[in-house]
């Protein structure tokens, strides 16, 4: 008779956050399928256990699923680890869910820390509806077609980012959704540092412009309001900067035309609408 395989979420930071159940699975299971042993061996050490391990990860998913699931077949038990958090979650492990299914083997999902749903429900944002979209393509084209199907989007978003990547992201997200957008940025969730900004992407983009980002971030940002015009290519990035010639204290109408000299954009159309904004009409 086939085995299965289990699908066990790990502490996002904090070793307490590890369930009994998901503890009990990795004692039970007949091996560990994990994405980089040297950090499973530390929660192993933390519950006391020791078990056999191999590894799967994204550069040998090809050759490791097929073996698993061959192990599985033959009746094994596997638990499926991945550093932190929930296994296929913008991780290792979707290929091997998918694999199981399409030969018919069970999967169970234990359920237990994930940086989305933590960070979603801190938010302060709609939780009613939401889209994640994990990490943002690193290809400018890809990235750009990603941000641009999401500029009418009503549903709260959650992106995942690595730190060294966070202020390209942040300067995306202004670009693509205006500076007024409200954000909450949760960093070192669950952790000793552990911060929630709320507060707009305009904002964030100054914050760490003057902050080296470090640790490891979500950022979840609202949606569109319901009714109001998407924002045109463009004109995103140039009001954003309108705002940072005002605050440095450039009169309205220079700042206009210097942003949008700079950013190409009509500077009529760029005045009235930073007026607008200052006038708290929009
Ligand atoms: N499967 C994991 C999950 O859903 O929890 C996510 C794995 S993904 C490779 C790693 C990303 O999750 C990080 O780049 C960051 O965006 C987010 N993340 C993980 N732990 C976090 C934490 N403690 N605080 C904030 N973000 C975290």
């Amino acid at each position: 008779m086939a085995g299965k395989l289990y699908l066990v979420p790990t502490p996002i930071g904090n070793l307490g956050d590890i369930s009994r159940r998901a503890a009990e699975t990795l004692a039970e299971a007949d091996f560990l399928a994990a994405e980089d042993t040297r950090v499973t061996v530390k929660l192993l050490n933390h519950l006391e256990l020791k078990k056999p391990m191999v590894t799967y990860h994204r550069h040998n998913c090809d050759t490791a699923g097929p073996a698993i699931l061959g192990r599985i077949q033959e009746g094994e038990t596997c638990a499926l680890v991945t550093d932190a958090g929930t296994p296929a979650i913008s991780d290792p492990g979707e290929d091997l869910v998918a694999l199981c299914a399409a030969a018919g083997v069970a999967v169970e999902s234990i359920p237990g820390p994930c940086a989305l749903t933590v960070a979603l429900s801190v938010s302060g944002l709609p939780t009613g509806r939401f889209t994640f979209e994990g990490f943002l393509p690193l290809n400018k084209k890809n990235r750009r077609a990603q941000l641009e199907g999401l500029a009418e989007e009503e549903r709260t978003m959650i992106f995942y980012e690595a730190p060294h990547k966070l202020r390209a992201t942040l300067d995306d997200l202004a670009d693509a959704f205006g500076p007024e957008r409200p954000l909450a940025v949760c960093r070192e969730l669950t952790k000793l540092h552990e911060e929630v900004l709320r507060l707009t992407l305009g904002e964030a983009v100054e914050r760490y412009a003057a902050q080296e980002p470090r640790g490891e971030f979500v950022l979840v940002v609202g949606g569109r309001p319901a009714g109001e015009e998407p924002i045109e290519d463009g004109e995103d990035a140039a009001l954003a900067r309108v705002t940072q010639l005002r605050r440095e204290g450039m009169p309205l109408k220079a700042a206009a035309a210097q942003a949008a000299e700079e950013f190409g954009v009509k500077r009529r159309m760029l005045y009235n609408r930073a007026l607008k904004e200052e006038n708290g009409a929009e």
